[in-house]
């Protein structure tokens, strides 16, 4: 959501018109041109992702990865996130997801899951250790 605002100014003079829509010559000097300014203001937020990746010599993939970031949520409204999965344990791939909303000013936990999974595409190397 941006602001616009809008000016008519006498080209002549720089008389500034109240009225934009006058077709009036200007009061001041009695021109008849005018320019008309327009401006538009857009705040802009800025979104930012960090990403942590964990590699391991022999491993397909990562072993852990962190992922923190700022977006618009589905209802537009901002939020953070923190997506971490972690594969470090061999039997076990633990998923963290954790998302905040911004409501009134205040930051909301809308989602906070924590999950585990039986691990999958381990090096076989790490498997007989
Ligand atoms: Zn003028």
């Amino acid at each position: 959501m941006g602001e616009t605002n809008i000016r008519a100014v006498c080209a002549e003079c720089g008389y500034e018109f109240t009225d934009l829509s006058s077709r009036e010559p200007c009061p001041q000097c009695g021109g008849t041109r005018r320019h008309a300014y327009v401006t538009m203001r857009e705040t802009v937020k800025l979104r930012e992702s960090t990403v942590l990746e964990a590699n391991q010599p022999g491993w397909k993939g990562f072993v852990r990865r962190i992922v923190d970031r700022t977006k618009l949520s589905r209802q537009g409204k901002e939020a953070r996130e923190i997506l971490d999965i972690d594969r470090s344990d061999l039997q076990k791939t633990k998923k963290y997801h954790h998302v905040e909303e911004l409501v009134n000013g205040q930051w909301k936990t809308v989602h906070d899951t924590q999950e585990e999974f039986d691990a999958r595409r381990r090096p076989p190397s790490a498997r007989n250790l």
